[in-house]
């Protein structure tokens, strides 16, 4: 067996060893993956689950070609980009031929994060500007930079303030934005409403640098923006002497499965100044990519400062980009991702029609949202409803997120080589879930896990650790202001 400690073991060194920042999923009962294979991840009791989260395994987990082109390449040669390599050159020049021929020149970098703070650092020299507009419940990524143009990771701070430097759009959302499927033309009045975002920073003298989206907003809640939006907000903020930044490293090489990139979706006239790529690229090997075009380069080498990133590019990680693209190309995933994303939603369709707590279904190709509410009128959220049926659908050895900014879309993102078989297998999961899983409205209260002394803070916390149980899915409160006696089998209501 791949395990080399007892699961306790595992937990009990995480917890002890690894920042606790990063969440484990299904933190009630964490599930310990051992190998995986295509669309599915084995515990280790080699149990199987079905993985509809992973959409870094694009084409499917453990690739034989890809992982076989890694380990030649590794036993061969791995350097950094200052040598001369073919790897490097045939990689640039095959990723190019997938993208519009303005966009040209490519950076190789090592994560999602590194490719969208270069693209800012590429736009701020090209325009000589500082500002950036960004999308509410936008993620673009850990780094500082990013942190401050990431309104998804504010949500947690109750008064957080976000630089002057950035400018917050409305995310383009028909479903519960501020312009829905019965404006008359939600495409212009989004990118109106960046307009007027522009107007009020010149007002204050403030000049914009870039527009950043994600082509399809993925951690956002999938929201698929009304066509011709992207248009209209280059426009502007080109007017405005910004750049358009296109994040595609959720939803880029060939997700959407119509299109390679998920922006082609606006159609053939919209063309970002610079993309950024990640995830997908190379099917878990960290590598990552920015593209822009040969202006915005020329620019940014003028600046005299040099550009360099030790592992960014190097033969390996090109070596397995190159896999990557050849079995997209070779086991036809685009089409899979078009003919099983369909399935998948004519399923989630006819989920909806018969459960009323289904508000949504959206999306393209093999990303799809699923907006769970409590009431198709009002739009109130079902975040408690949403992790339920993730805990349950787990329970079933299904692996599914909850995401958005109200944690209530379930997020399908599976590794492309996901088959109508799965669909129907997800689908037939999650219709009983669904039918057991009604609003919600208050927990019982079932026991006290500890009480731990209260922590060194100079107001009087006590630190408790309370487990509310609502039938297979359990909250668990960690700070309580005060300390306070709870009684057995006390009831009381945390979402109305
Ligand atoms: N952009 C988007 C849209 C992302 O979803 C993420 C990661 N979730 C990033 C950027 C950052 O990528 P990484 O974690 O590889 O730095």
């Amino acid at each position: 067996s791949a395990e080399k400690l007892d699961k306790s073991k595992t937990l009990f060194l995480r917890k002890k060893h690894v920042g606790p920042s990063c969440k484990i999923f299904f933190s009630q009962d964490p599930i310990k993956i051992v190998k995986a294979k295509g669309q599915y991840m084995y515990d280790e009791n080699g149990q199987r689950y079905l993985d509809c989260i992973n959409n870094v395994a694009h084409v499917g987990h453990c690739h034989p070609d890809v992982v076989q082109a890694g380990a030649e390449q590794m036993g061969t040669l791995n350097t950094n980009a200052r040598f001369l390599h073919d790897n490097l050159v045939l990689y640039a020049q095959r990723l190019q031929a997938t993208l519009p021929p303005a966009l040209s020149v490519c950076y190789f970098v090592n994560s999602g994060s590194e490719a969208n703070d270069l693209a800012l650092r590429l736009a701020r020299n090209f325009t000589g500007h500082d500002d950036i507009i960004t999308l509410e419940n936008a993620y673009h990524g850990h780094v500082s930079s990013l942190i401050d143009i990431s309104p998804y990771k504010h949500h947690q701070l109750p008064d957080a303030e976000l630089r002057p430097s950035v400018h917050v759009a409305p995310s383009p959302d028909v479903y519960r934005g501020r312009y829905r499927a019965d404006h008359p033309d939600p495409a212009a009045a989004y990118a109106d409403d960046v307009r007027e975002l522009i107007d009020r920073a010149h007002e204050k003298g403030r000049k914009i640098a870039a527009f950043i989206a994600e082509s399809l907003q993925s951690c956002g809640g999938q929201v698929v923006p009304p066509a011709g939006y992207f248009q209209q907000v280059a426009a502007h903020v080109r007017r405005a002497g910004g750049v358009v930044i296109a994040d595609e490293v959720q939803v880029g090489f060939g997700r959407v499965g119509s299109h390679f990139w998920a922006f082609q979706l606006q159609g053939a006239d919209f063309v970002p100044d610079i993309v950024t790529m990640g995830k997908p690229i190379g099917n878990g090997h960290p590598m990552s990519c920015v593209v822009t075009t040969a202006e915005v380069a020329q620019a940014f080498a003028s600046s005299g400062m040099e550009y360099f990133n030790t592992f960014g590019g190097n033969p390996v990680s090109c070596a397995i980009g190159l896999a990557v693209l050849d079995v997209i190309g070779k086991e036809d995933l685009q089409g899979n991702a078009v003919r099983v994303g369909q399935h998948l939603s004519d399923l989630l369709e006819a989920l909806k029609r018969k459960h009323p707590l289904i508000g949504d279904v959206r999306g393209r190709g093999l990303f799809i949202g699923v907006e769970l509410v409590k009431d198709r009128l009002t739009l109130t959220p079902a975040t408690a409803e949403a992790q339920e049926v993730i805990y349950k659908l787990k329970e079933e050895k299904i692996l599914l997120s909850a995401d958005g900014p109200h944690r209530n879309v379930l997020k399908f993102k599976p590794p492309m080589c996901f088959t109508p078989e799965d669909a129907e297998l997800v689908a037939a999961k999650l219709d009983p879930v669904l039918t057991g899983t009604g609003p919600l409205l208050g927990l019982k209260f079932s026991t006290v896990e500890s009480v731990a002394p209260p922590c060194r803070r100079s107001k009087p916390f006590a630190n408790i650790s309370i487990r509310l149980e609502m039938s297979s899915f359990v909250f668990e409160v960690a700070l309580v202001e005060k300390p306070q006696t709870i009684e057995t089998n006390q009831t009381f209501t945390l979402f109305d």
